[in-house]
């Protein structure tokens, strides 16, 4: 099995603090995989430096085989390859949803508007926000902007989705709408690499979960694994404060 996303060795540091001590993982295409980990632990950090968001101090990020973390690769060309919604709801304010939705796929892709709108059009259907396609995003609430970014981030047909704890600043209320698009795409054989702490959700929706430590990936394996029976005093003790 190739992966379709290959991280060797991540090293990251701000200024003396070293976040990312590394981290290696690899991602099958169609695979779900869960980074679980306290708040600090290095999940944001991992996931911006995968898609070329920071730059990495040492170790190899391999996509499709492709070394992207060589510094001659064009970073724009591989980011328009990821798909990524973050946990603060980053739809630009001053654009309706659906020019959100069509903006890469018209200016990255360079995809006629028609199409691009017809395509957007599809995706806010599926996803019960046709009526609000014209809106702008501080109409919708917090988990129908989270869905209009993630439609946002499907639009251009990438080929992994990063999300960033993408529930967390919503109200309880509107997680499960969210998750449930989310569970949805992976269903469908989407490539998802997700920061969660939705621990019921990632036992139910990873096919692997991955526990970082203080920029350690500290343990992985199924969620049967890490939540059934996990190896390391340190992942039980994270563990323990979901139960
Ligand atoms: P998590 O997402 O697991 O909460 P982060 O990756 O956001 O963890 O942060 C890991 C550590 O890196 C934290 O100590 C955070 O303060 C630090 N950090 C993250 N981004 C920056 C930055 N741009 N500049 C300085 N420190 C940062
Ligand atoms: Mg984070």
């Amino acid at each position: 099995m190739t992966a379709l996303l290959e991280a060797r060795g991540l090293y990251k540091s701000f200024g003396d603090r070293t976040v990312l001590r590394g981290v290696s993982l690899e991602l099958a295409a169609g695979e779900v995989v869960a980074v679980i980990g306290a708040s600090g632990s290095g999940k944001s950090t991992l996931l911006r430096c995968l898609n070329l968001l920071e730059p990495i101090d040492d170790g190899q990020i391999l996509l499709g085989g492709e070394d992207i973390s060589d510094p001659r690769v064009g970073a724009n060309r591989v980011r328009a390859r990821f798909g990524a919604v973050f946990q603060s709801f980053n739809l630009f304010p001053h654009l309706s949803v659906l020019d959100n939705v069509t903006l890469a796929s018209r200016v990255v892709h360079r995809m006629p508007r028609a199409e691009a709108e017809a395509k957007a059009m599809g995706l806010l259907d599926r996803v019960g926000l046709t009526g609000l396609a014209r809106s702008h995003p501080d109409r919708l609430s917090g988990g129908q902007q989270q869905r209009a970014a993630i439609v946002r981030a499907i639009a251009t047909d990438p080929e992994i989705l990063l999300l960033d704890e993408i529930t967390s600043a919503l109200d309880p209320e509107l997680v499960g709408e969210v998750l449930e698009l989310v569970a949805q795409l992976a269903a469908e054989g989407s490539t998802i690499l997700m920061a969660t702490h939705e621990m019921a959700f990632a036992r139910d929706v990873a096919h692997r979960v991955l526990f970082l430590d203080d920029g350690v990936v500290l343990e992985q394996g199924t969620p049967t694994e890490v939540f059934g029976a996990p190896r390391e005093p340190r992942t039980r003790e994270f563990l323990a404060r979901f139960t």
